[in-house]
């Protein structure tokens, strides 16, 4: 469970998110929708503690972060909390972010192996496992680059699974993908939903957020405009914001 109460968080004299709650319940997929630059990915990142946020709360499993300072000055105050909290919520960005010299399965073992001190040889049979279950088990020894841009991608969720998180975020994991390959990676989110995973995922495509979430969040200017279950949302949108989004992009 990820849950975000009044969160404000500013970039020099631009207000990016100006008290916003949400929570994100263990097993439930939730989407974020919005128009660019509506502050989607920097509440990801915000969750994630990979930014710093000015006010507001959040907790994670019931556990709230301890701040020192305020404002502008306002840090996590424990830097162990903050690991173990980005042990537990592992990132998957539009860029794969995949190592270019590693081979496939090295990518995958990196983190668990480095960060988290765990043996190698388990490491590895849970990264071949996690590669087969996104379906490039065969790809495990070569390199990114020799790889399509759907594979990439599904390496790089192969590896936020393999540090066996208890949530997942998705910041647009498909949006750098041509529409082929965005299916492949779809697939494999889908399947991960079906296991009930707590996952966020941010994503410019209607179709998987009504697809695939238990509950989708619209934000506007840093604020969330409207949210509810796909089918109320996608179906009879009550704000006018939102019918106008959903209008564009449709
Ligand atoms: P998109 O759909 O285009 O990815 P988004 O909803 O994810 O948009 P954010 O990336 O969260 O939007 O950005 C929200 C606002 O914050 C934008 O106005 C952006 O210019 C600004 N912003 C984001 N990151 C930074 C940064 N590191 N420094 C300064 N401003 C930033
Ligand atoms: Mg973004």
């Amino acid at each position: 469970v990820i849950e975000i109460r009044d969160l404000h968080k500013a970039y020099g004299d631009l207000e990016v998110l100006k008290g916003v709650s949400m929570t994100a319940p263990r097993g439930h997929v939730t989407s974020l929708i919005g128009s660019s630059g509506s502050g989607k990915s920097t509440l990801l990142r915000c969750a994630n503690l990979l930014e710093d946020s000015q006010r507001g709360e959040i907790l994670f499993e019931g556990e709230p972060i301890s701040w020192k300072g305020e404002g502008l000055h306002r840090r996590p105050s424990d830097p162990k909390q903050v690991m173990r909290i980005r042990t537990n919520l592992s990132m998957v960005f539009q860029q794969f972010n995949l190592w270019a010299h590693l081979t496939v399965l090295e990518n995958v073992m990196e983190a668990p192996v480095t960060v988290l001190g765990r043996d190698r040889k388990e490491v590895e049979e849970k990264a071949r496992m996690y590669l087969d279950k996104v379906g490039i088990g065969d790809k495990c020894d070569v390199y990114p680059a020799q790889m399509s841009g759907g594979q990439q991608q599904r390496a790089a969720i192969a590896r936020a699974l393999c540090m066996e998180p208890r949530a997942l975020l998705f910041d647009e994991p498909t949006s750098a993908l041509d529409p082929e390959l965005e299916q492949e990676v779809i697939k494999v989110i889908k399947a991960l939903a079906e296991e009930g995973r707590t996952m966020i995922i941010v994503t410019h495509d209607m179709r998987m957020a009504s697809d695939i979430s238990d509950h989708v969040i619209f934000l506007h200017q840093g604020l969330i405009e409207e949210e509810g279950h796909p089918s109320d949302l996608f179906g009879a949108p009550k704000s006018e914001r939102l019918k106008q989004f959903l209008s564009a992009t449709v």
